[in-house]
């Protein structure tokens, strides 16, 4: 259920509804958007018909949100923008992530950061701990590599994104981390949500392999409810039949989410299709259907690369999809 404040609501109104829901055992999460304010409140609605919330000074009206996922909902504001450094994710500005699967060194490292700055992106990616298909794979390098992180970031002016694959490094990660992501292999590691949900830190939640849409949107409600509400939806292929793609990139999943919830979605076309050469018309598609940025990795010399080099654009061809891109998003937001 949600509580819709007045726009003119004070502060003290506001408390006075926190309290009185919090007091007979809701869990209430403050929510402002541009246009209102909203009191979500997660709870036993039957302690509700005898607390009068709605006569109390500043209440416009009571929601109730017949989903499952509440605080994900469009009902509870229009839309979510959220602040990284001097880039944002979900307003105007096209979001691109980009950078190598791995941190492999630190010459390649910064190599893939100055390409990636120099092409346009607004944040750098790079895998330090790396979830891999066989343990004998390269794994990251991990310590080191959030250092390395940390410093292309400084140089280069970037925000970070990079992946927390357990609970155990999540204090770790976000110490030199921006953006923390969740994989996809991930989405449903409860345990793991609610930790990065505890955390001031954005979070990139990816679609799991075979994620329902519900299944995907519940996954950010359970980061959302621990009091972290800064999550983007990332899609980045499901598993089908088709095996001519390493996974098939449901775009349809763009409009889907934006006609059901607030948050941010970006697309990761490289994941998706694992081939290079889709990753140019799949990132178009992603953004005529409406997405707020993509995530692309981009490696300096991708046939040498330890991780997922088959799916990685050269620098010279990230860059010249970066132009296309960026016409096309003028286009669409002209
Ligand atoms: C990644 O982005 O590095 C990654 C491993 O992606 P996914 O979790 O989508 O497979
Ligand atoms: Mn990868």
């Amino acid at each position: 259920m949600i509580v819709v404040m007045r726009v003119s609501s004070k502060e003290s109104e506001i408390n006075a509804v926190k309290s009185k829901l919090e007091g007979v055992g809701f869990k209430t999460h403050l929510i402002q958007g541009v246009e209102r304010i909203v009191i979500g409140a997660i709870g036993d609605k039957r302690a509700l018909p005898s607390l009068g919330i709605d006569l109390m000074e500043g209440v416009e009206k009571i929601v109730h949100i017949m989903n499952p996922y509440k605080l994900v909902s469009k009902e509870v504001k229009e839309k979510t923008i959220i602040q990284i450094g001097s880039t944002s994710v979900g307003g105007d500005i096209m979001t691109v992530v980009a950078g190598p699967c791995a941190v492999e060194s630190e010459e390649q490292l910064m190599e893939s950061a100055k390409a990636v700055k120099e092409a346009g992106a607004t944040m750098l990616r790079g895998g330090a701990f790396k979830p891999r298909t066989s343990p004998y794979s390269f794994q990251g390098l991990q310590e080191e590599g959030l250092k390395l992180l940390r410093d292309a970031s400084k140089i280069y002016d970037l925000p970070i994104v990079t992946e927390v694959m357990n609970i155990k490094t999540v204090e770790l990660v976000a110490e030199y981390a921006d953006v923390l992501q969740i994989g996809a292999r991930n989405m449903q590691n409860f345990d793991l949500l609610k930790e990065v949900g505890r955390m001031k830190k954005p979070v990139v939640l990816k679609r799991g392999l075979s994620a329902t849409l519900e299944e995907f949107l519940m996954a950010a409600e359970y980061i959302m409810s621990e009091g972290n509400y800064e999550v983007i939806l990332c899609e980045r292929g499901i598993r089908t039949f088709e095996t001519a793609t390493r996974n098939t990139l449901d775009l349809s999943i763009v409009p889907l989410i934006k006609q059901t919830s607030h948050l941010p979605v970006i697309v990761d076309p490289s994941h998706a299709t694992g081939t290079w050469k889709l990753v140019a018309p799949m990132s178009k598609g992603s953004l005529a259907v409406g997405a707020d940025g993509l995530m692309i990795e981009v490696h300096p010399n991708p046939p040498e690369a330890l991780c997922d080099g088959s799916q990685s654009l050269t620098p010279e061809n990230f860059n010249k999809l970066m132009q296309e891109l960026q016409s096309m998003h003028s286009l669409l937001h002209a």
